[in-house]
Order: C-alpha cells, then sequence, then structure tokens
C-alpha cells in the first residue's frame, strides 16, 4: 500500500506542532491536517510558561513570540487582601502562543514538514500495517503513524472540561512586575480568574469556571475595573489529569488530547510539550530500530509527571471545597506565619511537590488543620501515607 507520509499529525497547534519540529527534522515525512485556515487562531492561552521548561522543549524566548517575564505572583482573596510570592526563578515567561506556534509551523516547513491547512479531521480507520485519515470533505491520507493533537476534541470526558475564556484588557490600578491571581468563588469557583501585564496598559484577563463564564467575566471585569477589552475567546480547560493510556496501536495522542495538563492550572505548554518530544522520540526509535517500542513514550512520561498530578489533584480536591471565608482565613495564616510577602523556592511546573519540600508536610496539615475538618486532614494524612 503506498503511503502519503511516514507520520500523519492531526492538529497544527502547540502539541501537534512541536511533534512536526522534532519529527520531520529528524527525517521522517512529516504531514500535519489543520481544520482552521490559519496557526494559532482562536488565541485562547495566556502562553505562561517557565523558561527552564521551555528550554526543556529545545525552545527559545524569542523576541518573536516573548511577550513579558515576571518573578513574583500576587494573589487577590476575596477581599482583596493580598500575598506576594516571589519565586526564586525570574523567568516565568509570557508567550505570545499565536506567534509560538507560527514559530514551530515555520521550523517543522523548513525541515521538509508539510502543513495542510483547513482539513478537518473526520476519521481515523486502523489497520495492522497502516493509518488511514479521512478528511471532512472527502480526501483520504494514509501513514504508517498517527499523532493525535486535536486538543480537546478529542479528549474523552468532556463533562469534566472548566469552561475558560480570556481577553485583552486596558487595566489600571495594578503592578505591572507580577501575575495577579484572584481566588473568589463569585467568579471562578473551584478555580481562579488572573490579570496577566503584557506591559503597562495591555493586560491578558481571564477566568475559568464550571458555571457561566460570561457572566462571571462580567463580574470580574466589574471588580478589577477593567472596561474595554477586545479578543476575546472561550475555551474549555482540563483539569482533571490524563487518560490512562496514551497510545492505540498506531494512534499515539498527546497534548490536551491525551489530558496532559495540569490539575491545578490548566497549563499544558510543558506537561503536553514533554508529551510531544518523548512520542517523537519513541517513533523515532521505531523507525530507526524497526519496531521497538513506542510504549516507551507513556512509560517516560508518567514516570516524569504522575507524582505531581496526583499531589495536585489532591490540592485541586481540597481547593474545591472552600468557601471564600475559607480562603479569607487561609491568607490571615499565611500573613501571620510568614508576612505579606513570602519568598519561596517553588519549581513552576512542579509547584505542589517543590511547596511542599520548601514549607514541609507538618506545616500543611496545621494549616489544613485550621480549615477543613478531622475527617478531611486524617484523608490527607492518609494519602500521604503519614
Ligand atoms: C483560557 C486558557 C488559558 C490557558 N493558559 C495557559 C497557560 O498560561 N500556560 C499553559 O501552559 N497552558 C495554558 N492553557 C492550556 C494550553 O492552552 C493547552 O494545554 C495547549 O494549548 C494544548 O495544546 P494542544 O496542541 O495539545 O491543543 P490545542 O491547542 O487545543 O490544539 C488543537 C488543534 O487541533 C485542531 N483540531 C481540532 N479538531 C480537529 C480536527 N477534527 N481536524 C483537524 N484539526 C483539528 C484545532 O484547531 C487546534 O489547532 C490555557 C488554556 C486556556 C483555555
Amino acid at each position: 500500500m503506498v503511503l502519503d507520509s511516514d507520520i500523519i499529525i492531526a492538529g497544527g497547534s502547540f502539541s501537534g506542532l512541536l511533534c512536526a519540529k522534532e519529527l520531520s527534522s529528524k527525517g521522517l515525512q512529516t504531514k500535519v491536517l489543520e481544520e482552521h485556515s490559519k496557526i494559532g487562531y482562536p488565541d485562547k492561552c495566556s502562553g505562561v510558561v517557565s523558561l527552564a521548561s521551555l528550554n526543556h522543549l529545545g525552545l527559545f524566548p524569542f523576541k518573536k513570540f516573548l511577550q513579558n517575564r515576571f518573578s513574583k505572583i500576587m494573589l487577590h482573596s476575596p477581599n482583596d487582601s493580598r500575598i506576594v510570592i516571589n519565586l526564586n526563578d525570574p523567568n516565568i515567561l509570557i508567550i505570545d502562543r499565536c506567534n509560538l506556534d507560527n514559530y514551530l509551523a515555520e521550523e517543522a516547513i523548513k525541515s521538509g514538514a508539510e502543513l495542510k491547512l483547513s482539513k478537518y479531521v473526520d476519521g481515523i480507520l486502523q489497520d495492522f500495517s497502516s493509518v488511514k485519515v479521512k478528511i471532512r470533505d472527502g480526501e483520504i491520507f494514509r501513514s504508517k503513524y498517527l499523532i493525535d493533537a486535536r486538543g480537546v476534541a478529542s479528549f474523552p470526558n468532556k463533562k469534566l472540561l472548566l469552561k475558560g475564556i480570556q481577553a485583552r484588557g486596558f487595566y489600571k490600578g495594578y503592578e505591572s512586575d507580577c501575575i495577579h491571581v484572584f481566588l473568589d468563588e463569585k467568579f471562578a469557583p473551584g478555580f481562579f480568574s488572573w490579570i496577566i501585564p503584557i506591559n503597562e496598559y495591555i493586560c491578558k484577563v481571564g477566568l475559568a469556571t464550571k458555571t457561566y463564564p460570561i457572566e462571571c467575566f462580567k463580574t470580574f471585569l466589574d471588580k478589577v475595573k477593567i472596561k474595554q477589552f477586545f479578543n476575546l475567546n472561550p475555551a474549555p480547560i482540563i483539569v482533571n489529569g490524563p487518560i490512562e493510556h496514551f497510545i492505540n496501536n498506531k494512534v499515539l495522542y498527546v497534548g490536551d488530547s491525551a489530558g496532559q495538563t495540569k490539575p491545578t492550572t490548566g497549563g499544558g505548554i510543558y506537561f503536553g510539550g514533554a508529551a510531544s518530544i518523548l512520542a517523537s522520540r519513541a517513533l523515532l526509535h521505531n523507525f530507526d530500530e524497526n519496531n521497538s517500542l513506542i510504549s516507551k513514550y507513556e512509560r517516560a512520561w508518567f514516570k516524569t509527571f504522575k507524582r505531581e498530578i496526583e499531589y495536585m489533584k489532591l490540592a485541586r480536591s481540597y481547593y474545591e471545597k472552600m468557601k471564600n471565608n475559607d480562603i479569607e482565613h487561609l491568607f490571615n495564616l499565611i500573613k501571620k506565619t510568614y508576612s505579606d510577602e513570602i519568598t519561596f523556592e517553588i519549581d513552576y511546573d512542579f509547584h505542589i511537590s517543590s511547596l511542599i519540600k520548601s514549607i514541609g508536610i507538618k506545616s500543611i496539615l496545621s494549616i489544613t488543620k485550621t480549615i477543613f475538618d478531622e475527617s478531611i486532614t486524617s484523608s490527607l494524612k492518609n494519602i500521604l501515607k503519614l
């Protein structure tokens, strides 16, 4: 049977394009099929990522897509009590995702990848030697393997998604040298809302919620006094952890399609990007050594991220139980124990394990004891095997 390419990638956004760049630069014939007529749109992502993780993915913060850089996060309580967290990493980057995706597309094309736009993948059929991909207009493509990077479109547990919404806004009265995170069940129950300055005047402003995003967003804009905004985009956010298996015979799932995001923040650039690198490496070995195991991809990813994801899911489940007065109480407690400004040695991507390491299990337990009832504290002890 004649194959159109070695690998087809369904979905031309960050995860798919990173795979395309990796695979084509190593000489594999790679074809990307993207449903939209442009790369990078709609612009839904805040683009917060650490320099270390970007470098890990073999990427550098070029001017073309770097928007800003921070070392501080300011947390706001429902009554606007504030805590500043100084991260010891001055390199939390804000990326223009549209420009980053276009950069990846250019790099992939330079290495020989073929990018086909306005191609909606409508069906995927596998047999023992190939994958057949059907496009909505009737066209058919065949390859040895397929990478499914169609994001939330192919993520199975759609009921578990949060409804995210983000725009660019003109902001005033908030410091432009840090990321602002607002914890308030009124506009982001179980999650948070944010102001991420791009410069002194313009920010990314958004939130995620299980309820009604537009209404929550309006309430939030009123609260932070943002009157003018543009580029409003609603988009789902995955916070429930990854699917069980990333490989189905000749189809490999990467990025949001496999649920590879942080359960605390929904951030998927690093967790999904790392999957793109690992999946590409496994496929390259497969082509080089004829049938070496592509399952190495799944094992390697879980080895790196499984533990942190479990911690993050746990932190999320506790946070979801908190009411506004609990959040206020937590702020008071932190201020009393530390101060309004805390310096933490926190790894941005593995933030829960590094927080545990930094402040200690005992402190965490004593904080949870004052907020939650005994049954919750003892279940936490059980999970942490204390
Ligand atoms: C509001 C918001 C803010 C976020 N902020 C951050 C952040 O600050 N940091 C961070 O790390 N992460 C963030 N994320 C998460 C991050 O955006 C995602 O994890 C990341 O974009 C996943 O990339 P992906 O390539 O796997 O999927 P996607 O970016 O969703 O791309 C999927 C691609 O597949 C295409 N596609 C879908 N169906 C088909 C089809 N049938 N045929 C062909 N093509 C198809 C789509 O058009 C799209 O191009 C945010 C998400 C949201 C919603």
